[in-house]
């Protein structure tokens, strides 16, 4: 028989663009920068073309993706009620995670004091944009015209038409049974698009870390090393201990399988850092390899993703803690509990795309009147905080998935223990069978 040479998994490939491209941003800037054709065409050229394609084609499954299966979710469901307790379910476990994660920033940050003596020097002026009350978040879920949505895409709006059409379908009969079946052909195309997409992310990746950090100043990283150390310790300590023991006491599976069936999702989160965009990756990994229906997955994955920032909440909650020092304000006990609502609402209102944490963060901190100046300092180093907790928000989404597909009887717990699920729907044949 012949044996054939053992293929790398696509983990291993993305892991391989993702350190190569770190690699070569970091020569390319320490060695060539002053170059000026590796500047125009190599940086500014292939790595900016290369990577803004990748986020493109991650972007452009999100809206045809979320509506897509969250049609065929709801369709199936026999009662509403079901749907009523799901929505109840993810909700709470989403707002209490983020309480739980904001609660323990506080706590780091109060404990290891990383503001004090910070030099203020550093506070440039910054431009604090009005962040949107919980009223005008609530009223902007429901969409005046779907198209419309779908073309911002608004993923709250889409959630919400796409929760009402899946409700009509499962009330129209015959008419229904065949838009149904439509509907779940189509899930399968586009979910086979996302593994197309999949095969291309090493070298995805690969463009948009070189691009980074051929730009992205790491010498900020020493004068806030105290912060960027407290966030990113807690963000690891949130992953690993809240989701490890909710997943433990929850479900009882174990929480190495899961982390280790997370790692494409992971790295999709921290390189693109956008849990929206990484949103159909997230989606395939929930239901192929975690083993979580499409049913619950197709409403928790992509409402996580709009309302669930755990790993935001950690960077807002050590911020504040950083900014009250550095300011020499000390917080009160309210302040901290105004601190912990205020964060876990700007949580649900940050979107999921890049730096927006960020801007969230002047919402807390005038909310316990600190200046929003002190923003300024910590800029610098956000970026890269980003990309880890973005991976942090979506870990956050996935265990959520997990507790409540498995509370509801739609999780196949032999193919989340099943170290190699999910890897033969990852195939893709270009050819005819
Ligand atoms: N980039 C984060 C996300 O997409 C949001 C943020 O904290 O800025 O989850």
């Amino acid at each position: 028989m012949k044996t054939q040479p053992k293929k790398l998994s696509l983990t291993a490939r993305i892991i391989i663009g993702m350190i190569l491209g770190i690699m070569t941003g970091f020569v390319i800037r320490e060695f060539l920068a002053d170059i000026t054709f590796v500047h125009d065409y190599i940086v500014d050229g292939l790595f900016e073309v290369g990577g803004s394609i990748f986020i493109a084609s991650l972007k452009m499954l999100v809206v045809p993706l979320v509506f897509v299966s969250l049609v065929c979710g709801t369709s199936t469901l026999s009662d509403i009620s079901t749907l009523g307790r799901l929505g109840g379910k993810t909700l709470a476990f989403y707002l209490t995670t983020t309480a739980i994660a904001i609660t323990l920033a506080l706590t780091m940050g109060t404990i290891v004091q990383p503001g004090a003596g910070a030099d203020l020097g550093a506070a440039t002026a910054f431009e604090a944009k009005e962040a949107p009350t919980l009223g005008q978040v609530i009223i902007g879920m429901f969409p005046t015209n779907p198209i419309n949505s779908m073309a911002q895409g608004n993923t709250l709006q889409i959630i919400v038409f796409a929760i009402l059409f899946g409700i009509a379908i499962s009330a129209a009969g015959k008419a229904g049974e065949r838009i149904a079946s439509v509907f779940n052909d189509l899930n399968e195309v586009i979910m086979k698009l996302v593994a197309l997409l999949m095969h291309i992310a090493p070298f995805g990746v690969f463009f948009l870390m070189a691009k980074l950090f051929t730009t992205l100043g790491l010498d900020a990283i020493e004068s806030l090393m105290s912060y960027f150390a407290v966030v990113s310790g807690t963000l690891v300590l949130h992953a690993l201990l809240t989701y490890g023991l909710m997943l433990k006491l929850f479900t009882g599976l174990s929480p190495l399988t899961f982390f280790k069936k997370m790692e494409d999702a992971i790295m999709f989160a921290f390189s693109t850092a956008s849990s929206n965009a990484t949103i159909p990756v997230t989606m395939e990994t929930a239901t192929k390899r975690l083993g979580v229906s499409n049913k619950v997955a197709s409403f928790t994955v992509p409402l996580g993703a709009t309302i669930n920032m755990d790993g935001t909440a950690i960077m807002q909650g050590v911020a504040t803690a950083f900014i009250a020092q550095a300011f020499n304000v000390d917080l009160t006990m309210g302040d901290y509990l105004a601190v912990i609502m205020t964060a876990t609402l700007a949580s649900v209102g940050t979107a999921g795309v890049p730096g927006v944490g960020l801007i969230m963060l002047a919402m807390v901190l005038n909310q316990v009147g600190l200046p929003v100046e002190g923003i300024a300092m910590i800029m610098g180093v956000d970026r890269l905080l980003d990309m880890i907790r973005t991976a942090v928000n979506i870990t956050g989404d996935s265990v959520v998935t997990c507790i409540v597909g498995k509370s509801e009887k739609e999780m196949d717990i032999a193919r989340f223990n099943d170290p190699r699920a999910g890897e033969k729907d990852e195939e893709v044949h270009l050819h005819k069978a």
